[in-house]
């Protein structure tokens, strides 16, 4: 399916709209359009393109896992954290006026529109119009005091979505002037510090204007906006950083949020060059990033300066969220279906792993490895001691109002459109879209399922009128023996690891089946540890959780309602699995159990494996944390007991990367 990646653009005739031509929706009285916008000659198509926040709807226990979020931190943060509440100075007070107002707005905004939520797009409102209605007459935005371009490209994130969602005429012209302004300024002011790494978040607002208004001085813009950033594409031409980093080596460049976001630089640079160099740095920067620094949950270490792949050491959730944002961005540029799979695993695994199941409390630092959460010094790259506390504000508040935008912007890109008005299955997930397919015609799709943890999806295809466009499903590259069936009949070559396209006319009432079998399978990890899998989850040892409230020895205490908390393990964590990892499936017995209202809980795991397994008395806790792994195969003695697995995301203490016993014992 690589073959349909570029090529043919139907501009204006079907689901791809250049230039702007809106659905009038009676949506008080705005244009409001769920179609995706092509990307404008001369950039290049790209495979995919997004869709408008508002198409994609979560249902089913994602909508629960969202309104989860928004009973939580999420929907709460501002009513008693300064640094989001109403002295902000992007509400025009004398607080905070960098990067966390837009950053709680960039996950914020997405969360109240797909709930159709009025309390919190009552939340939202203020915040868009202080911004809108503050413009300097040279254009220049945000708080006056502020004079960094970095915390103004989060909240254009936050304005391309907020027009999508509202069709609020304002933003287009307010984002024209506000380019011109940057233009004007960079000579004399150019980009600095952390903006200079993330000079790509800033282009992506670029190319959603032009798209819209195929203003070609933007283009040169860009140009210049990409001659001041850095050049993530060298860096990983020549990598220099094949392990963990000291604190004396730890820059700018080997920072791991930095990084995350850096994953879509060449892709979404290479949509305004064309140069095939940029689009091959692509896979460059992710296997790179992959053979040095991935971890078994699904994302690249980094405590917070590139950790290698020891499963002890940590990853930040500003790198979570943002990391998934570049993949869901690099899949509608490259279509790889690979990239889907990968935002699964990070989305179903790493995001929920570092929160408490009511989503309350969060990390800074997770660890697939993790056997205890204390406050006390580790062998991070840079980080402090409370970093795999959960809590408000553990080490350091940027993921306290960054880490919004993780389930919201997932939900979005569950779907995309094709360049041939059609629509693709990005991932998969409970959810209804609603846009408008080739010919110009509506169309609802409502996707039912409780993937990733069962491995049946319905897809109920509802156009407006019969219409001809195709549907290109994923089928991830674990998923041998997939099927796919349109009204039953099965489909012919469903292969693994490529999108499945089905061309035909729809009608309403057509239903597309899919059976993703999910076999247990055994992953290599560091010192030839294994890692279960099964479907996108990634499987951790359930380890009993003592949660104790700190009260004492935090730099910023967490405020009521929110708890700081420590976990410490009430059961043994030290095991070997006792299986051939070549014959893992045979190995594992797989339990299925209601899907309740919390997965991500220990208590609420809605799947459980178990799998024989032996104490490594030898593998102790050094400084608070597993020692790595002993390389495998290890001797152990004394009979095999069985251990229970759960999902990555529901266990709180774990042990994901397990050596293994010795062939003899399995
Ligand atoms: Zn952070």
């Amino acid at each position: 399916m690589k073959a349909h990646a570029i090529t043919c653009l139907v501009v204006g005739a079907g689901l791809f709209v250049a230039g702007g031509r809106f659905d009038a929706r009676p949506a008080g009285g705005s244009a409001v359009s769920t179609a995706a916008v092509a990307n404008r000659a001369p950039l290049q198509p790209g495979a995919f393109q997004l869709l408008p926040l508002g198409a994609v709807k979560p249902r089913g226990w994602l909508r629960g896992q969202l309104e989860i979020q928004a009973r939580g931190l999420g929907g709460h943060l501002d009513e008693f954290w300064p640094d989001v509440g109403p002295d902000s100075a992007w509400l025009g007070g004398q607080g905070e006026g960098w990067e966390r107002g837009p950053y709680f707005l960039d996950g914020l905004l997405p969360l109240a529109y797909q709930l159709d939520d009025p309390r919190l797009i009552a939340k939202v409102k203020p915040w868009v119009e202080w911004t809108l209605t503050n413009q300097r007459p040279d254009g220049a935005i945000g708080p006056p005091k502020n004079a960094d371009w970095w915390p103004n490209m989060i909240m254009l994130k936050v304005l391309t979505q907020y027009q999508e969602a509202t069709g609020d005429p304002r933003v287009v012209p307010f984002m024209t002037k506000y380019f011109a302004h940057h233009a004007a300024q960079m000579d004399a002011s150019p980009l600095k510090e952390w903006a200079i790494y993330r000079w790509h978040d800033e282009l992506l607002s670029v190319i959603w204007l032009y798209n819209r208004t195929g203003d070609a001085a933007l283009l040169d813009f860009a140009r210049r906006l990409a001659k001041q950033g850095f050049d993530w594409k060298s860096q990983f031409a020549d990598f220099r950083y094949t392990g963990k980093v000291s604190k004396a080596d730890a820059k700018l460049n080997t920072h791991v949020v930095n990084n995350a976001m850096a994953l879509k630089m060449s892709g979404v640079w290479w949509l305004v060059t064309g140069d095939p160099d940029d689009r091959r740095a692509v896979d460059r920067q992710l296997a790179t990033m992959d053979r040095h620094h991935l971890l078994p949950n699904g994302v690249h270490s980094g405590d917070e300066h590139y950790a290698g792949n020891n499963p002890s050491q940590g990853t930040e959730l500003c790198a979570v969220v943002e990391g998934m944002f570049s993949v869901e961005h690099l899949l509608a540029v490259v279509g790889e279906p690979a990239l889907g799979d990968r935002l699964e695993k990070m989305t179903y695994n790493a995001l929920p792993g570092t929160f408490d199941g009511d989503m309350w409390a969060h990390q800074y630092d997770q660890q697939p490895n993790q056997v205890l959460c204390s406050l006390r010094p580790r062998a991070w790259s840079s980080n402090g001691p409370e970093s795999n506390l959960f809590g408000l504000e553990p080490n350091f508040g940027c993921c306290t109002s960054n880490f919004h935008q993780g389930w919201p912007k997932f939900v979005s890109s569950l779907w995309m459109a094709t360049p041939d008005g059609g629509l693709a299955a990005a991932a998969y997930g409970p959810n209804e879209v609603s846009t408008t397919v080739r010919g110009n015609v509506d169309v609802t799709l409502t996707e039912d399922t409780e993937y990733p943890f069962r491995d049946r999806i319905a897809i109920a295809v509802s156009p407006a009128r019969a219409a001809a466009f195709p549907l290109v499903l994923r089928v991830p590259a674990w998923a041998a023996d997939a099927e796919i069936a349109v009204n039953g009949a099965r489909q012919a070559n469903v292969r693994p690891g490529t999108f499945h396209r089905i061309e035909r006319t729809w009608k309403a009432g057509d239903r597309v089946t899919l059976r993703l079998p999910m076999a247990v399978r055994a992953t290599r990890w560091f010192n030839d540890s294994v890692a279960l899998e099964r479907g996108p989850l990634v499987y951790s040892l359930r380890i009993g959780e003592d949660w104790r409230k700190v009260t004492d020895g935090m730099k910023h205490p967490a405020r009521p309602p929110a708890v700081d908390w420590e976990v410490h393990p009430t059961t043994a964590w030290n095991y070997a699995l006792a299986i051939d990892p070549a014959k893992a499936a045979a190995a594992v017995t797989v339990t299925e159990k209601p899907l309740g209202p919390v997965p991500f809980s220990p208590q609420g795991a809605p799947v459980e494996l178990r799998v024989p397994g032996r104490p490594v008395e030898a593998w102790a806790m050094v400084d608070g944390s597993a020692d790595v792994p002993p390389r495998s195969p290890v001797d152990t003695t004394g009979p095999d007991q069985t251990l229970t697995l759960v999902p990555y995301g529901s266990a709180k203490l774990r042990i994901t990367a397990f050596p293994v016993t010795a062939p003899a014992r399995h």
